[in-house]
């Protein structure tokens, strides 16, 4: 059993964005409103994070989240990391673990050093960082099966957890990764708005990759206020695709 909750589905601004004043940063909608990208997994009994944004605080708050047993970092950008130090209160039973890339492990020693000092002062998130490479590894006895995609040059991490993958800020997915997406029953995949942009994909991107990998629903994510009103875009996706919001669980796994 496991199920997957969105804590937050927008892009590095958040929706709405500061000072905006378009029909989507002022939409009463409530799946307008956008925290940082950010979901956890439930599975045998262990809270999966993926990413722990600057939205993180205020989303374990909302869904009354009690407990973290590890944290899976897709990439170093703020967006996706800036909320490590709010771990705090979830190493106070013990060390929470977060898996990523040497790359990135290195980018969050230099941001958050008095983590991982000698002598450290109370208080302080109790976090271990275990470095992962493209191998599959285990989180107590659960497979986590790392994705590469691309985000424009930068190399980052999508993660597949039994039928369920999750990718975010890819703009593109190496051929070679196809492979471990296949037999996926629900396929997370991030969609920026509809023009092109450097290092993020489209509605049309998203559209073609999960069309290739053809999972039985498919969820987007990591929407900016460029993309227009939920209640109006998602009148163009297939049955099977959906916009993420806020808060939307799928337990269906
Ligand atoms: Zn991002
Ligand atoms: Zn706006």
């Amino acid at each position: 059993m496991m199920q997957v909750t969105f804590l937050g589905t927008g892009t590095s601004t958040g929706i709405p964005q500061i000072g905006c004043t378009c029909s989507v940063c002022t939409s009463t909608d409530p799946r307008d409103s956008r925290l940082r990208t950010s979901a956890i997994v439930e599975i045998e009994g262990k809270n999966i994070l993926i990413d722990c944004g600057p939205d993180f605080r205020q989303q374990m708050l909302r869904f009354h989240i009690k407990r973290i047993d590890a944290v899976l970092v897709t990439h170093i950008h703020y967006d996706h990391t800036g909320g490590i130090d709010d771990l705090r209160p979830f190493g106070e039973n013990g060390t929470v673990p977060i898996y990523l890339e040497p790359s990135v492990a290195e980018g969050i020693r230099n941001r958050l050093p008095y983590c991982f000092a000698d002598h450290r002062y109370p208080g302080v998130p109790n976090i271990c960082l275990q470095e992962i490479g493209l191998s599959p590894f285990l989180i107590a006895g659960i497979e986590i099966v790392p994705i590469r995609v691309m985000h424009y040059k930068l190399p980052i991490l999508g993660y597949r957890i039994g039928r369920f993958a999750y990718i975010t800020d890819a703009l593109t997915i190496p051929e070679s990764e196809y492979e471990k997406l296949k037999d996926i029953d629900v396929l997370v995949v991030n969609a920026l708005r509809k023009k092109p942009h450097l290092s993020h994909q489209t509605l049309a991107d998203a559209s073609r990759i999960i069309d290739r990998v053809g999972p039985r629903e498919a969820y987007l994510v990591h929407m900016s206020h460029h993309m227009g009103l939920t209640s109006e875009v998602e009148k163009e996706l297939p049955a099977h695709v959906h916009f993420a919001y806020d808060g939307l669980v799928i337990d269906s796994l």
